[in-house]
């Protein structure tokens, strides 16, 4: 028997269903629902789909089809021939159909398209019949298939390459077509008559022949068959392969092809075509949204050439308000239209995105599909759905992906900033947030300037999926047409970037890379900012700002996560500003408090300076008395923090700096030290070169300092414990915990200890206390510390998995110097990714399985943690979860999205349980 290749759809009845995706594509799987599932059963146009198993046998088998699939697909053609009750290629009463790509996950406009297909010469007059008597349509639809069809079938799919764009057919259609609204003197397509249409289509079909040397084909099977080769063959060009890439789409899924009678939006003033949403895209509300265009195809929808009008009151904005909704235009389909989005979103359990289309006040639902979002819209509309009990607290939680929630801690332009500044210009308010940065005009160059390190706004008339690439490196992307659905919007939506459309204001002339906005000229290279949110356009370099802390739904959202997640979160914070930020970003306690970062870029230079006089000390004096002057910044650094963190852990690290880091290269400051330490600068040169390591990374760090100069370690741990006094003595709740770093050996454990717990009688008695809880432990970030971990454990509290350097220590990767060789593993496939970004399971996370096993064997309750970048990386998170840590430690804006992650963890790990 033959495979099954064609899965038809239509007439309240499918042979496919939502489940089929990898088979029929999105766009196949969710037309056969809509058609035929029981409890929707919508005016879907009849058709069929062809699999996406074809398209990988047309290219494993040099583009050619296998045996079956033509009389599948003429039999499923009689079927829709039956349902439509007109004929392909009939000259009285015929049938037209469209041809479209559908892969299983959206590409938006990255493939091809091909509408009108079986329209020609002959059954023009029956199409003209059909349409009682519009001519004007009937030869707009011929011209317009005569332009979609040489350009995406005879020229790109043949694999004709013209020189150059404006060789390309289209642009000389297009261009033919211009020529003739200037010699009518006419603005619009829609002002040329039937004449200057019928001789449009005559010099189209000239022009073609011409240009490609080969006669527009007539017949309506070969347009078809045309338009599915170029549907397969769109898979493999280069903005669909560039797509593919960023959103790491697999190359052998392959694309489906959906045939379909075609249905007209543009057959008159009782005809249109739109674009809804269930709830609203930009914000999140529960609101019916949408856009539509009277008497128009979809395409000039997302093209943005005309400016589309609301659907309903709700939707309507500074744009487009003078225009009229379709709820007052036509009542009746708008209420049908309201009644299947809401049976639509009730069946999906989630926001659709619909596609529709009103024939001769007619309505039919072309297509449907779970609807991007920005990261606010993502959590109102998860906590929306949660309350309305559409969906449950753990679905809500797998809705917000962690990237979304990271947009929302993007910057937004200052408000004060927005006070004293007005917008040159407005548009429409697509994608969230604000940006600043330099004016490009192409794609190639916002990606160009972007690897130069500049920070670029990429400013085009109207996107296309060309510009996929230079829109993804841009800071923001501002277009002078298009609507809230058009390419530009749907692209950065998806990606959660600041974009405005449709700003009418800007003339762009892209020969003198120039922009004129209300009288300013602009140039390639000036600085403009961009309220997305509001949708306005700034001169220059406005201050940004973070909104982060005072976004209540997101807070919200992020107490529901809490309420599933077993890992806590903490922060790793040097300062009491930084824990400060982190604790309203939700962190429970500090994991790593790394003492020698309260050294870093210090308004006052002193503690900097200090340090380096203890650091070039030579005797154990000089040194003691730098380490009594150094004391009060420390323990007030610490004090301050702690104090911050009101009664959460805070886990202290000891000193862990490469020495040499600290010393300074510039002689005056050379000089400056000598002087101090009183010794010559020749003397002060001699003790910074000793200080110098063939690996620093693996020399005189960490632990070792403290082995080798105990009162380093003693300052230290003086410091944490009378500061913790202090704030007990205040009535204030401490709880450090003492981080040794670098430990290879329980050793070095036992002989810190000792200090610790002489300084701590010292530190009770001088401040006539009982106690003072504390915990005493370890990183684990050498191998040789994960594989004795069972002896650690009988020293040590706590672990801390330091996995930068575990990662280091365990690939044997400089840290400092990955950039010269990862990049290359990585594009030759190597490593799957940067393993100090990402945990590398396999090796580094079985050593952090063996120190959690062989710890907790002899220590119970060891508390375990990570400390290392990845306790900001959700899929580390995740590992984390799964091999049994108590907490994740990141920077202060990564906590947010830690707390998601975790959640997260939880309901897939509960997943896979009852899988199994
Ligand atoms: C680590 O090694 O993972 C760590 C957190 O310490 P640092 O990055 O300071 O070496
Ligand atoms: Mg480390």
């Amino acid at each position: 028997m033959v495979k099954k290749y064609v899965y038809f759809f239509g007439g309240g009845k499918a042979d496919g269903n939502e489940s089929m995706k990898n088979l029929l594509g999105g766009k196949g799987a969710n037309l056969a629902e809509m058609a035929g599932h029981k409890d929707l059963q919508l005016p879907v146009p009849p058709g069929f789909t062809i699999t996406t198993e074809v398209c990988n046998y047309y290219y494993k088998n040099n583009k050619t089809y296998p045996e079956g699939l033509k009389e599948q697909v003429e039999k499923s053609m009689k079927k829709i021939e039956n349902l439509m009750e007109k004929k392909f290629g009939d000259v009285n009463n015929p049938l037209l159909v469209s041809v479209r790509s559908g892969a299983r996950r959206s590409m938006p406009g990255m493939m091809e398209t091909v509408l009108n297909i079986g329209l020609n010469e002959k059954t023009i007059p029956g199409l003209i019949k059909q349409s009682g008597g519009n001519e004007r349509f009937v030869y707009d639809a011929y011209r317009r298939l005569i332009m979609m069809y040489s350009d995406v079938v005879m020229e790109k799919a043949a694999g004709i390459e013209p020189q150059n764009e404006e060789m390309g057919i289209r642009r000389q259609l297009e261009k033919i077509m211009s020529e003739m609204k200037k010699e009518k003197d006419v603005s619009s397509d829609t002002e040329l008559t039937v004449d200057d249409l019928k001789k449009l289509c005559a010099l189209f079909k000239e022009r073609v022949k011409n240009v490609l040397k080969k006669e527009f084909p007539e017949d309506p099977y070969e347009q078809l068959w045309g338009g599915i080769g170029a549907v397969f063959a769109s898979w493999n060009g280069k903005r669909a392969v560039a797509y593919r890439r960023i959103e790491n789409i697999p190359d052998d899924w392959g694309t489906a092809v959906n045939v379909q009678a075609m249905v007209f939006g543009n057959m008159g003033d009782d005809s249109a075509t739109g674009v809804a949403f269930t709830r609203n895209p930009g914000n999140g509300e529960n609101k019916f949204y949408g856009e539509y265009l009277v008497n128009a195809q979809g395409e000039d929808v997302v093209a943005g050439i005309r400016t589309p009008a609301p659907i309903n009151e709700y939707s309507k904005s500074e744009h487009n308000k003078n225009l009229i909704s379709l709820e007052k235009y036509m009542p009746d389909v708008y209420k049908e239209l309201f009644n299947i989005q809401r049976k639509l979103e009730k069946h999906y359990r989630d926001m659709q995105d619909i596609e529709f289309t009103i024939e001769k006040r007619r309505l039919f639902i072309l297509q449907c599909r779970v609807g991007k979002r920005n990261g606010p819209a993502a959590i109102r509309m998860a906590l929306d759905m949660y309350k309305e009990k559409l969906i449950s607290k753990e679905e809500a939680i797998m809705r917000v992906t962690p990237s979304q929630i990271d947009e929302l801690l993007h910057p937004i332009v200052d408000p004060k900033e927005e006070q004293t500044n007005k917008p040159i210009a407005k548009g429409l308010p697509a994608g969230p947030g604000g940006a600043t940065g330099m004016i490009v005009f192409t794609a190639e160059d916002a990606v160009n300037w972007t690897k130069e390190g500049k920070k670029v706004i990429l400013v085009r008339e109207e996107t296309n999926p060309e510009d996929v690439e230079g829109m993804r490196a841009a800071q923001a992307i501002l277009t002078a047409r298009g609507g809230m659905t058009s390419h530009a919007a749907l692209v950065a939506r998806g990606w959660g970037k600041c974009c405005i459309v449709g700003c009418g204001a800007l003339h762009i002339d892209y020969s003198s890379k120039t922009l004129t906005v209300n009288g300013v000229t602009l140039k390639e290279g000036d600085w403009i900012t961009l309220n997305g949110t509001k949708g306005n356009v700034y001169l220059g370099q406005l201050k940004m700002m973070d909104a982060s802390e005072s976004n209540k739904l997101l807070f919200n959202f992020l107490k529901l996560c809490d309420s599933i997640r077993k890992l806590k979160i903490r922060t790793n914070a040097d300062t009491p500003e930084d824990a400060r930020k982190a604790r309203a970003f939700g962190a429970e306690g500090i994991g790593l408090f790394r003492t020698e970062h309260m050294f870093y870029g210090k308004g006052s230079e002193e503690p900097l300076f200090i340090l380096r006089k203890m650091i070039a000390s030579k005797t154990e004096d000089e040194r003691k008395k730098a380490l009594n002057e150094l004391f009060p910044y420390v323990k007030s650094d610490i004090k301050g923090t702690l104090e911050a963190m009101a009664g959460l852990p805070v886990t202290i690290r000891l000193l862990d700096p490469p020495l040499h880091e600290f010393v300074p290269r510039n002689e005056e400051q050379q000089k400056e030290l000598a002087q101090s330490l009183n010794i010559s600068l020749e003397e002060f040169k001699k003790r910074a070169d000793s200080l110098h390591e063939s690996n620093p990374m693996m020399g005189h760090r960490g632990v070792r300092l403290g082995i080798t100069y105990p009162e380093v370690t003693e300052m230290q741990v003086r410091a944490i414990f009378e500061a913790s006094a202090e704030l007990i003595k205040s009535g204030k709740k401490v709880e450090p915990e003492i981080m040794i770093p670098v430990v290879s050996t329980v050793q070095e454990l036992k002989d810190q200890l000792i200090i610790v717990r002489k300084v701590y009688s010292e530190v009770i008695k001088k401040y006539n206390l009982k106690k003072i809880p504390y915990l005493y432990g370890t990183m684990i970030e050498i191998p040789r510390a994960a594989l004795v971990a069972d002896k650690i454990a009988t020293v040590a509290e706590f672990f801390s998995f330091g996995t930068n350097d575990l990662t280091q220590m365990g690939f044997g990767f400089s840290r400092d110097d990955i950039g010269n060789f990862v990049p290359e593993y990585i594009k030759k496939g190597i490593l799957d990714e940067d393993p100090f970004q990402t945990i590398d399971q396999e090796g580094i996370g079985e050593l952090i399985e063996i120190g959690i096993q062989r710890g907790r064997k002899v220590r119970k309750d060891l508390k375990v943690g990570i400390c290392g970048e990845h306790g900001g990386d959700p899929r580390s998170i995740e590992f984390c979860h799964k091999v049994g840590m108590n907490y994740v430690s990141c920077s202060p804006y990564r906590v947010p999205i830690a707390r998601l992650a975790a959640a997260q963890s939880v309901i897939k790990e509960n997943k896979d349980r009852k899988k199994k």
